[in-house]
């Protein structure tokens, strides 16, 4: 199995000095507070099934989210509308943070770690589906490294920054870490499923909420803050946002990090309410049961990572 990591995988492992990442953690709970809870009027149906009925679950920086009551997603309503959204991450201290300096003592480790391998699994995905792809766009944020490392494996080949306002023009699309942290990803997908020509292959990389990571941690999970995980989708929600007019040609939860993220929460909160298994298996049986069962979790779908490949009906 591949091995891929989210950039919030990343945070955990790649990040020295931490004090870079508390910094950063500690601008976004103020900007998300300053700047996006006051525009939170939009009330939405669930993101993935497209279901009207939700449960509040919990909040996180002054945002609700809610769970839907048929396919388990969990997302931010009342949420920002995008262009709020787009302005945050232009222009909160949280943003710049992040560009100016989090993204520069990374750029090493998240090339060779994040950019890739997914651009090898892009490439592997265009020859075995679409051989001769292109044209691509790609809505993923931070996107060169994946950009200068695609266009090594697969010369020729062009990528974009926006959807094309042309139906059908485009091969090929990338959205890592977007579906996760738009307004409305059911339209995005829509305008996706317009830019692509039958038969065009879409790539998507999101956190899936059906793994061990997020089930486990919930409401304590570092990696359900807003606004880079407004939309957590189980796998159940992933297809039923691509139900019609996609074929679904990969969808995988490739982590590497649940059991050890799960592990070090308890460790480092021991008294916590964790379930007496959980011990047992993350604490107890040493680092060769702990990377057995990331196998496992990654072999049944069950790590928190989700990648899929999906294909326009032709
Ligand atoms: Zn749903």
């Amino acid at each position: 199995m591949k091995t891929v990591v989210a950039v919030q995988d990343l945070l955990e492992v790649d990040i020295k000095p931490d004090e870079l990442l508390d910094e950063f953690v500690r601008l976004t709970e103020r900007d998300v507070r300053r700047v996006l809870v006051p525009r939170a009027t939009l009330g939405i149906r669930c993101p993935g099934c497209d279901h009207g009925e939700s449960a509040a679950a919990f909040d996180k920086l002054g945002l609700t989210y809610r769970e839907c009551r048929r396919c388990g997603t969990l997302f931010v309503s009342p949420r920002p509308p995008q262009d709020a959204i787009d302005e945050y991450y232009r222009s909160a201290d949280a943003s710049r943070f992040w560009r100016e300096r989090v993204v520069p003592a990374t750029v090493a480790a998240r090339s060779e770690k994040v950019a890739m391998p997914r651009a090898q699994w892009v490439a592997d995905g265009i020859a075995e589906h679409l051989p001769g792809a292109a044209a691509g766009v790609d809505l993923s944020p931070n996107a060169q490294p994946f950009a200068a490392a695609l266009r090594e494996l697969v010369p020729g080949v062009r990528i974009a920054a926006s959807v094309p306002s042309a139906a059908g023009e485009a091969d090929f699309a990338v959205a890592f870490d977007v579906l996760d942290r738009c307004a409305d990803p059911r339209a995005l997908v829509a305008a996706l499923h317009r830019a692509l020509r039958p038969g065009g292959l879409l790539f998507v990389v999101t956190p899936s909420l059906s793994g061990f990571d997020l089930q486990v941690m919930w409401d304590r999970s570092r990696t359900i803050t807003p606004p880079d995980r407004m939309n957590l989708f189980t796998l159940r929600g992933l297809r039923e946002l691509f139900a019609s007019g996609w074929q679904i040609r990969e969808i995988s939860t490739p982590g590497m990090f649940d059991a050890e993220t799960v592990r070090r929460a308890i460790l480092s909160d021991p008294r916590g309410d964790w379930p007496r298994a959980l011990r047992a298996i993350l604490i107890d049986s040493g680092p060769e049961v702990l990377a057995d069962f990331q196998e496992f979790l990654q072999r049944h779908r069950l790590s928190s990572f989700g990648r899929l490949t999906l294909q326009k009906v032709a």
